[in-house]
């Protein structure tokens, strides 16, 4: 498949599916910009949806500060996250307009959470080795 260390469903061939995970290893939060119409793109793609140039994308750190636009607490997993439940999604935009949907940490209750508030990405390791990132308040 590809991606047997990321956690989630991507869009990326294979070699930059491991640089991004690389990347997350090193604490680095990284989405690729297309060349051509300079489109950012994250989680990062390869091929660009908006001009649909083909092998266009090059790297570029995303500004790790996100604005939470709104949450919900999900009372049902995929297989093999069951144990997760309640948890907490989050709708965030960056500086850069990229808008994203993630997990929010499990430190994180919903009482705390207020729409505008910033938050940032951080990686998480999952069981089997595998990581991932999800959001957390920043400075709280
Ligand atoms: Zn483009």
């Amino acid at each position: 498949m590809g991606f047997e260390r990321f956690g989630k469903v991507s869009y990326v061939s294979e070699t930059k599916v491991k640089d991004f995970v690389n990347y997350l290893e090193q604490g680095k939060i990284m989405g690729t910009q297309c060349r051509i119409c300079k489109k950012i793109y994250f989680p990062p793609q390869m091929d660009c949806n908006n001009c649909y140039s083909k092998d266009s994308m090059v790297w570029r750190e995303i500004v790790n500060e996100w604005t939470l636009i709104t949450y919900t607490t999900a009372h049902f997993a995929p297989t093999g996250f069951e144990d997760d439940i309640p948890y907490i999604l989050a709708i965030a935009e960056s500086p850069e307009g990229i808008r994203l949907f993630a997990r929010l940490s499990k430190d994180v209750s919903e009482d705390q959470l207020k729409p505008g508030m910033k938050l940032k990405l951080v990686p998480v390791r999952l069981p089997n080795d595998k990581i991932s990132y999800e959001f957390k308040p920043i400075g709280g």
